[in-house]
C-alpha cells in the first residue's frame, strides 16, 4: 500500500476500534486504489479517502416494543448515511442478532461504490437492527417495525435517504414500515423506501433482482471467455432472497443447482435441488431447508453450514452472509476443479479465500458488482415511483441486464486501463472510486 492509504486505513482502524468487518472492507477497497492516486495526486489533495471513510451521518436510537406475552423488549436501531455525492442514500435494512455499528458501516461502505457502478443517481447508505425476526409472530414483527419506524422516519425521505430489504427485511417488513411511514408523514411518498409489494407502488422483478443480477454478470463473464452456464454443476449457499433467483436464473440458463443452505445446515441433492419446494418451505412456511428430505429422503443433509464448499461444482454462488466462505474452504473448491466464484452475499470471502481465488485465475466477481442488480432495480422502482408508472417485467428485467453488462463492461475496461486485466475486483473499485471522487471533488469541501 501506499504511504497515502497506509496513513488512512491506520486513521480509520484507530477511530472506529473494535469494528473488524468495516476495516475489513476498507482495506479491501483501498488495495485497489493506489494506481489510482499514483496517476492522479488531485484525490489526495482534496482528501477523498479520509472524507470517504467518515459516514455524513450515523443513527444509533432506541427501539422499545411489547411481544405477545406483554413483555417490554428493547433492541438498538441504527441508519448509517454515508455518502451522498451522486444521488440520495440508498441502501438496505438488516434485521439479525449479529448486526452492530461496524457491520452497518461495512455494508454502507460498500455500497457507496456499488450504487456509483449502478449508474444510477443514487449514494450510499444502511440500517438495521440487532432485532431477530426468526421465531416472531406477524404480530411482533409489525409492533417492532412500527417503534423502528417511528424513529427513522425523522431521517429519511424521497429525496434524502430510500431504505429497502436485506437480511431479515423481505417483502413483509417492509409493508409494515411503509405504512407507519404513512401514517406519520400523512402523505403517500411511494418512493421513501423500495421492494414494496407490487400493488402499492413495488416494482416488478425486484423479488428476483439480486439473484437474477448476479447470474446475468456471471453468463457476461463466462460468455466473454466462450463458457457457457449450460450443464454446468452449481452449489449456492444461503436459501434466502438472493439465493432462490439466483438459483432460479442459473437453471434457466441450463445450470443444475445441486446444493443449497440456511443458517443451520445444507441439502445436497445430486439429481438437482427442487427449487418450488425450497421456495414453498422458505418463502411460504418459513421453515428451515432441512423439511426438503421429507419429499426427497434421497437428498443429503449435513447440519455444519461451511461443508457446503465440500461439494464438487463448477461454479459456486455464495449468497448467505459475510465471511462464509474462508480460506480452507476455498481451497477445497479449488482442489475440486471450480471454475467461477460469483459473491450474492456482501463480502462472503475472507480475504484469504479472495487471494485463493485470484491466484487461481477462477473466474471472480466481487459482491459490489456481482449484488448490484437488487439496488440498481430499486432505483428503477424509484424512477416508476416518480413518474406514477409501472413497467412491465420485460422492461424491467431488459434494464436489469444492460445495467449488470455495463458493470462487467465497465469494471473489466478499468481494469485494463490501469493494468490489471480479468481482475474484477480492482475494476470494481477503481470504477465506483472514480465516480463518486469526482463527484465529490465537484461539490467542493461538504
Ligand atoms: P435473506 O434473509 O433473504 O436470506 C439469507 C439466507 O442466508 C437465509 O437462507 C439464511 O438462513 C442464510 N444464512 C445466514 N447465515 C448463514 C450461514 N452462516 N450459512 C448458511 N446460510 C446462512 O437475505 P438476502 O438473501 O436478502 O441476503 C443475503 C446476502 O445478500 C446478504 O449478504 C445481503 O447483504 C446480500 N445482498 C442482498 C440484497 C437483496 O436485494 N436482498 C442485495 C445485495 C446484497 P436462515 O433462513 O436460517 O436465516
Amino acid at each position: 500500500m501506499s504511504t497515502y492509504t497506509e496513513k488512512v486505513l491506520k486513521m480509520v482502524k484507530k477511530r472506529n476500534p473494535g469494528e473488524a468487518e468495516f476495516h475489513q472492507a476498507v482495506e479491501e477497497v483501498f488495495e485497489s486504489l493506489d494506481p489510482v492516486f499514483e496517476r492522479h495526486p488531485v484525490y489526495e489533495e482534496h482528501g477523498i479517502l479520509e472524507r470517504l471513510v467518515e459516514p455524513e451521518r450515523q443513527i444509533i436510537f432506541r427501539v422499545p416494543w411489547v411481544d405477545d406475552e406483554g413483555n417490554t423488549k428493547v433492541n438498538r436501531g441504527f441508519r448509517v448515511e454515508y455518502n451522498s455525492a451522486l444521488g440520495p442514500y440508498k441502501g438496505g435494512l438488516r434485521f439479525h442478532p449479529s448486526v452492530n455499528v461496524g457491520i452497518v458501516k461495512f455494508l454502507g461502505f460498500e455500497q457507496i461504490f456499488k450504487n456509483a457502478l449502478t449508474g444510477r443517481p443514487i449514494g450510499g447508505g444502511k440500517g438495521g437492527s440487532d432485532f431477530d425476526p426468526k421465531g416472531k409472530s406477524d404480530a411482533e414483527v409489525m409492533r417492532f417495525c412500527q417503534s423502528f419506524m417511528t424513529e427513522l422516519s425523522r431521517h429519511i425521505g424521497f429525496q434524502t435517504d430510500v431504505p429497502a430489504g436485506d437480511i431479515g427485511v423481505g417483502g413483509r417488513e417492509i409493508g409494515y414500515l411503509f405504512g407507519q411511514y404513512k401514517r406519520i408523514k400523512n402523505k403517500y411518498e411511494a418512493g421513501v423506501l423500495t421492494g414494496k409489494g407490487l400493488d402499492w407502488g413495488g416494482s416488478l422483478v425486484r423479488t428476483e433482482a439480486t439473484g437474477y443480477g448476479l447470474v446475468y454478470i456471471l453468463e457476461e463473464m463466462l460468455k466473454d471467455n466462450k463458457i457457457s452456464l449450460n450443464n454446468q454443476k452449481v452449489v449456492i449457499s444461503g436459501s434466502g432472497n438472493v439465493a432462490i433467483y439466483a438459483a432460479e436464473k442459473i437453471t434457466q440458463l441450463g445450470a443444475n443447482v445441486i446444493a443449497m443452505s440456511d443458517s443451520s445446515g445444507y441439502l445436497y441433492h445430486e439429481k438437482g435441488i427442487d427449487l418450488e419446494l425450497v421456495k414453498e418451505i422458505k418463502e411460504v412456511n418459513r421453515g428451515r431447508i432441512k423439511e426438503y428430505l421429507q419429499k426427497y429422503p434421497d437428498a443429503e443433509y449435513c447440519d455444519k453450514c461451511t461443508d457446503i464448499w465440500s461439494i464438487k461444482c463448477d461454479v459456486a454462488l455464495p449468497c448467505a452472509t459475510q465471511n462464509e466462505m474462508d480460506a480452507d474452504a476455498a481451497q477445497q473448491l479449488i482442489d475440486n476443479g471450480v471454475i467461477a466464484v460469483g459473491e450474492g452475499a456482501n463480502m462472503p470471502l475472507t480475504p484469504e479465500a479472495i487471494k485463493l481465488v485470484k491466484d487461481n485465475d477462477l473466474f471472480y466477481i466481487p459482491g459490489k458488482a456481482a449484488n448490484a442488480g437488487g439496488v440498481a432495480t430499486s432505483a428503477i422502482e424509484m424512477t416508476q415511483n416518480a413518474m406514477f408508472d409501472d413497467w412491465t417485467f420485460d422492461k424491467v428485467d431488459q434494464k436489469l441486464k444492460s445495467i449488470m453488462v455495463n458493470i462487467y463492461d465497465d469494471a473489466s475496461a478499468v481494469a485494463e486501463e490501469y493494468g490489471m486485466e480479468d481482475d474484477l475486483v480492482a475494476g470494481a473499485n477503481i470504477a465506483g472510486f472514480l465516480k463518486v471522487a469526482n463527484a465529490m471533488i465537484d461539490q467542493g469541501v461538504v
